[in-house]
């Protein structure tokens, strides 16, 4: 496997390699960081990083960029937007394999972020043609209408799990709503979850200035917040940084959308088919070696089936392989980096000291991690509470189906839920007591069609959603419009 990826005709070497994007591929202006392959610890090329001028500069183009970009007709701009999902298509190899080298995606877990990214595309170029409002009832001859305007210039900060798609879901809709928009990629996933957007773009004839793909630290990231140019910030990421994004967007009144962490609860109940149950509970919680803020984080199963499922999943986390992505075939890749994978490891030990059972796995080599199984898990243990981001299972017995919505409550969190059982009234009476923004009855806590809307409770995010006909409540706000044909002769 070669240190570069050839993707010449889409992403050559040359085009981005130590660049920012501004509508041009420019050098930054701090030293470039390096773009590290996790599973092997190559080098693959480096990124520009931006610093507090560049965001300033950027910003003020996108606005300008703007203005002439939502004077466009609908169909122009929709036409930019179905052309980029034809470019996706046509590059999709190329973003697979960008996914598996840079983000440490397996092959099905890329192939299947690429296909949701091209399909956000293809929704957002449904937008620009949408219903802008509606008509108001008013005084005789008058007109009155409550239209949806673009924001202006809306700030993207996105982390590394999904990279691609947790960017292109806010940045598309942005442009295909009539805004300008500044990208700020996660350093470590700056190629997947930025350049390719904005050589996707770029290639589908999007103007330029209106898209800026600005890789950098928390330094660019507070940046963005600050700018008088921005009038929003769309951040998915840890809660712990939402906090400083939301207090920083509020200080400078910006409009502010937080998708954030998650503690998700699979139940299971005793009447639930165990084997299915394995394969949910598998899935949400080891794809992505579980750094997903929707992963499986707590695992409750109901105790007249506990031994038997916990013991089932030992078996089969046992049969979970882990290594290179980009050449062998996989069930789980490398964690993204060393702090992360210490961060996994660290919880499992903490986890044992408070009295969980370590049932298999807790070693890594390099950046692969174990699939691992804790059982016998507590409320007073850490790892009940806190958000692990790696292939650990935490399994929980409980006893009635009161129990299982106290314990799936009892968090800070509040973004995914999942109930598993053949009784579907039961199940969907249980659900119906959790406090979260996502349900699924007979599923797994990891889903995401593209046209729903996402987005948490409680220190999950702050009441927005993105996705679907969340979208134009998302990207735009109202204009009331009123209009007569001769102004009015008012008394005073
Ligand atoms: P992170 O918060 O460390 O980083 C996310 C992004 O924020 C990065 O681009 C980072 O550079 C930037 N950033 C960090 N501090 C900042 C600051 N003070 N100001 C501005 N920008 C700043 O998160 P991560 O480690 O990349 O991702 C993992 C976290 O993201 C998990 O908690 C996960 O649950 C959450 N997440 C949430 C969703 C969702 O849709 N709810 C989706 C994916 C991940």
């Amino acid at each position: 496997m070669p240190a570069t990826i050839s993707t010449a005709d889409f992403l050559p070497l040359e085009r981005w390699n130590t660049h920012l994007f501004t509508g041009a591929w420019v050098s930054g202006p701090l030293p470039a960081t390096d773009v590290i392959e996790p599973a092997t610890g190559e080098r693959l090329g480096a990124v520009g990083n931006a610093d507090a001028a560049t965001v300033t500069a950027s910003a003020k183009a996108a606005s300008a960029a703007q203005r002439d970009w939502f004077a466009k007709p609908y169909d122009e701009r929709a036409e930019v937007l179905r052309k980029a999902a034809q470019i996706a298509e046509q590059h999709v190899e190329s973003i697979v394999e960008w996914l598996v080298r840079e983000s440490g995606s397996t092959r099905a877990k890329a192939t299947a972020e690429a296909r949701v990214s091209i399909k956000a595309l293809h929704e957002s170029a449904g937008l620009p043609s949408r219903s802008q409002g509606e008509v108001l009832p008013s005084t005789h001859g008058r007109l009155s209408l409550a239209r949806r305007r673009p924001l202006g210039v809306i700030g993207v900060i996105s982390p590394f799990n999904f990279p691609l798609y947790l960017a292109i879901r806010a940045v598309a809709p942005a442009l295909a709503t009539g805004n300008g928009v500044v990208l700020k990629p996660d350093p470590r996933t700056a190629v997947c979850g930025g350049f390719v957007i904005a050589r996707i773009f770029e290639l589908a004839g999007l103007p330029a200035g209106l898209l800026h793909v600005l890789p950098g630290g928390a330094q660019a990231g507070a940046a963005l917040t600050s700018d008088p140019n921005v009038a929003m910030i769309q951040f998915t990421g840890s809660t712990g940084a939402g906090r400083k994004v939301g207090e920083a967007a509020g200080k400078h009144l910006k409009k502010v959308s937080l998708e954030l962490g998650g503690k998700n609860s699979l139940i299971v109940l005793d009447d639930a088919d165990i084997d299915l149950a394995l394969a949910n509970a598998t899935w949400g919680v080891y794809l992505h070696q579980g750094q997903i803020c929707m992963a499986t984080g707590r695992l409750l199963v109901q105790r007249g089936i506990y031994e038997q499922f916990v013991q089932r999943l030992v078996a089969k986390a046992k049969t979970l392989t882990v290594g290179n992505p980009a050449t062998e075939h996989v069930h789980l890749g490398p964690l993204i980096n060393a702090h992360q994978r210490d961060h996994v490891y660290q919880s499992v030990q903490a986890a044992q000291q408070a009295g969980a059972k370590l049932e298999v796995g807790g070693n890594y080599q390099d950046l692969f991690f174990e699939a691992t199984v804790l059982s016998g898990v507590t409320r007073d243990n850490p790892v009940f509470h806190e958000e692990i981001f790696g292939p650990v299972a935490v399994v929980i017995p409980f006893d009635t189906d009161e129990q299982a919505i106290e314990l799936a409550n009892d968090t800070d969190y509040g973004l995914s839920a999942a109930v598993l059982s053949k009784d579907v009234g039961r199940a969907l009476k249980l659900g119906e007591q959790l406090r979260v923004g996502l349900l699924h009855i007979n599923d797994q806590t990891v889903n995401d069609e593209v046209i729903n809307p996402f987005g948490g409770v409680g220190a999950s995010g702050n009441g927005t959603s993105i996705g679907g006909p969340a979208n134009i409540e998302e990207f735009t706000q109202w204009q009331w419009l009123t209009l007569k044909g001769d102004a009015p002769a008012y008394p005073l």
